[in-house]
């Protein structure tokens, strides 16, 4: 069903076009809290899919080509951000077993057992015997797994665009007020970070406390630039290359000074989240990814081969 189709658009659309697929988490169980996450079966199919009709490439690899201009057509990267641990120990071997480079972006600051402000918040919500989460003044009803994922995402939205230290403060809040234990460690510890990269898998930066770049002054966002990128040379003893912003939106999270601070930081490429894909006249500190959070294959091939069809900006 899919192979003439695919191939034949590949031929003729795809050529010199880079998709570059945003993964965070791969879980081993399904989360209800995390819906939208790949649990390892499904991500084993997406990559069984990328190997089979595309060509998977390292980002470093995929920008060299697509500057001389010999991209092979249908070409990927696989991305993930943040650091997860998971990437290693689920996500890795099915990269591995299919033959797939990918490159991780890590936030330095949660590799010694501090888990990230957002995964604190769902966590929050995430006892099944709990009724009732107190906020502030007022109290909440949790109900079901849809009611609980509708709250978190309100609190979410509430703290995301607050200086990172004031939202690190509004979260230990809660928790105590809760009286709710921290979860275990999520994230990649610098013994992990530097596995990953003895195993090939390419390590990018993604600021220190993963704030939101836009919003701090210069010569803040140049320490958290160039903090995350000395830490991680250090830990895995390689240059640290790429960069992804954190949340990422152009516009919205960073700016041209971002851009700027980026480039003069000596990274060769940052990756964004607005969606389409990368050709040869893209900025390579501006290089767009899409998330690819289907859930049976042909929805997920399809999106890949919508994104490459798509004219670009
Ligand atoms: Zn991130």
């Amino acid at each position: 069903m899919l192979g003439y189709g695919m191939s034949l658009a590949g031929r003729w659309a795809a050529r010199g076009k880079l998709s570059i697929l945003i993964y965070h988490q791969v879980l081993e169980a399904f989360d209800p809290l995390r819906p939208s996450e790949p649990v390892a079966e499904r991500f084993d199919w997406q990559m069984a899919l990328l190997a089979r009709h595309f060509t998977p490439l390292s980002l470093s690899d995929a920008l060299a080509q697509l500057q001389a201009g010999s991209l092979p057509p249908n070409a990927v990267c696989v991305t993930f951000d943040d650091g997860y641990a998971n990437n290693l120990t689920v996500a890795q071997p099915i990269l591995q077993r299919h033959g797939i480079p990918a490159t991780v972006y890590v936030a330095t600051a949660f590799s010694d057992g501090a888990n990230m402000w957002n995964d604190r918040v769902l966590h929050l919500f995430a006892d099944s015997d709990r009724a009732r989460l107190k906020l502030g003044q007022a109290s909440v009803d949790l109900g079901d797994w849809n009611s609980r994922r509708q709250l978190a995402q309100r609190c979410l939205d509430e703290l995301k665009y607050l200086p990172w230290q004031e939202r690190t403060a509004r979260v230990d809040a809660l928790y105590r007020l809760n009286e709710i234990a921290e979860q275990p460690p999520l994230m990649l510890t610098p013994e992990q970070v530097q596995a990953l990269t003895n195993l090939g898998v390419e390590v990018g930066a993604h600021t220190v406390h993963h704030p939101i770049l836009k919003q701090l002054a210069a010569a803040e966002q140049r320490g958290e630039i160039e903090q995350s990128r000395a830490q991680l040379e250090a830990w895995t003893g390689r240059p640290v290359r790429h960069f992804a912003y954190p949340n990422g939106r152009l516009g919205r999270d960073l700016d041209q000074q971002t851009q700027q601070q980026v480039r003069e930081a000596g990274f060769e490429s940052a990756v964004i989240t607005n969606p389409g894909v990368a050709v040869a006249g893209t900025s390579p500190w501006l290089l767009p990814r899409f998330t690819p959070w289907d859930r049976v294959p042909w929805r997920f091939q399809a999106r890949l081969l919508r994104n490459q069809l798509v004219p670009t900006a």
